[in-house]
């Protein structure tokens, strides 16, 4: 797992955080957060990096809400998915829906390497 220095620039006071993360070769991406060390405000990121180079990597900050809004969105439709097989309960015996493990997202390298990452998503 290559270990990954970054800049990062709080977006609430502007304070700037040297972190260094370990992050994981795609298609696998893991989720980190980090603190800002001055005003404690907290930023999720989901991480991956080039599989062909190792050495760009990918992030994704929660001032899009992105991951926010992904795990948000994917506790939805898992609690509809639910809903739905609440309710057909007493018709038919067994309702299995194939619930989605992961969204894959794709992704490229200033290196030309296209790849995919694989989003984790909460599970049942
Ligand atoms: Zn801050
Ligand atoms: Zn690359």
């Amino acid at each position: 797992m290559p270990k990954l220095p970054l800049k990062y620039f709080c977006y609430v006071c502007g304070q700037q955080n040297d972190l260094t993360l370990n992050i994981p070769v795609a298609p696998k991406m893991s989720r980190d957060e980090i603190t800002c060390s001055k005003c404690g405000d907290v930023t999720n990121l989901l991480l991956t990096s080039c599989p062909e180079c190792k050495e760009s990597f990918k992030y994704f900050l929660s001032d899009l809400d992105f991951p926010h809004e992904l795990t948000t969105l994917a506790d939805v439709y898992v609690k509809l998915i639910r809903g739905i097989k609440n309710s057909l309960s007493e018709v038919v015996e067994e309702f299995k829906v194939p619930l989605p493990k992961r969204w894959s997202v794709k992704l490229d390298c200033q290196c030309g390497k296209e790849y995919t990452a694989e989003i984790p998503l909460p599970q049942l």
